[in-house]
């Protein structure tokens, strides 16, 4: 156990040191560690201001919050993704989760990172859990990955048995919002075991489509005393704004 312990430090030394950076895209050489070549950098759509709720381009230049938001609050206080849903930002989150990538974890958490601003003491990152059932097939859970990288960089705790996913659910694409909610809901609950209350919880996600998820999520862990539930994720699916939204 020592020695594969010290292989894998080793091994990871020669991963960080060892060979040059590489962009987090496309493989090719660059100055700068957890970066991305011109060419990637150029295709990637970085995600700045919007709505001050859920971060979606405004339309009335000096409101602060949405439309959308104003009508119907969403149960997370705030959302912020740091890239729109693309080829590269899409292809970064594949090989994530199919292949274990840490170096790609790290890659999006300092993108990530701003966003999440001056977090209070009690704040915990949360990552949106998978079913037993494919975190057994799959060997591990690409957001925890993420926030141990968050929480590397921001010192803040990560808490990835807070939130437990009890239902398996099936792949949400093609349905609408209110089926999604549907499915959704139930599928979560709180371990009963970590305190929550009067928490600030980051929810940490890899690609946020609708936030149907993520806000069953935030309602389960209010409903067990948490403050503000806010989400982070990698990318974000930004569509044209829908009536049904
Ligand atoms: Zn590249
Ligand atoms: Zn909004």
């Amino acid at each position: 156990m020592q020695f594969r312990e010290a292989a894998s430090r080793l091994f990871r030394f020669v991963l960080d040191f060892g060979l040059p950076a590489r962009c987090g895209g496309c493989g090719t050489i660059v100055d700068d560690v957890d970066s991305f070549c011109g060419g990637c950098w150029k295709e990637l759509d970085f995600l700045q201001g919007g709505c001050s709720i859920c971060g979606l381009p405004l339309e009335a230049t000096d409101a602060e919050v949405c439309g959308a938001c104003l009508a119907r609050p969403p149960r997370l206080d705030r959302i912020r993704a740091a890239v729109a849903y693309g080829e590269i930002s899409r292809s970064i989150a594949l090989r994530l989760k199919y292949g274990r990538k840490v170096g790609l974890a790290r890659t999006m958490s300092r993108y990530m990172r701003p966003l999440l601003g001056e977090l209070p003491a009690e704040a915990i990152l949360v990552p949106v859990p998978l079913h037993r059932s494919r975190l057994w097939r799959r060997g591990f859970n690409q957001s925890v990955l993420v926030a141990r990288e968050l929480s590397k960089r921001t010192g803040v705790p990560v808490a990835a048995d807070a939130l437990q996913r009890v239902r398996a659910t099936p792949p949400l694409k093609g349905l609408n919002m209110r089926q999604r909610r549907r499915t959704v809901a139930g599928a979560f609950r709180p371990n009963r075991n970590v305190d929550l209350r009067g928490r600030t919880i980051i929810l940490v996600d890899d690609v946020m489509t609708t936030g149907s998820t993520a806000n069953a999520c935030a309602r389960i862990l209010k409903r067990a005393g948490a403050e503000r539930v806010d989400l982070v994720s990698w990318a974000r699916v930004i569509r044209p704004v829908r009536a049904d939204a």
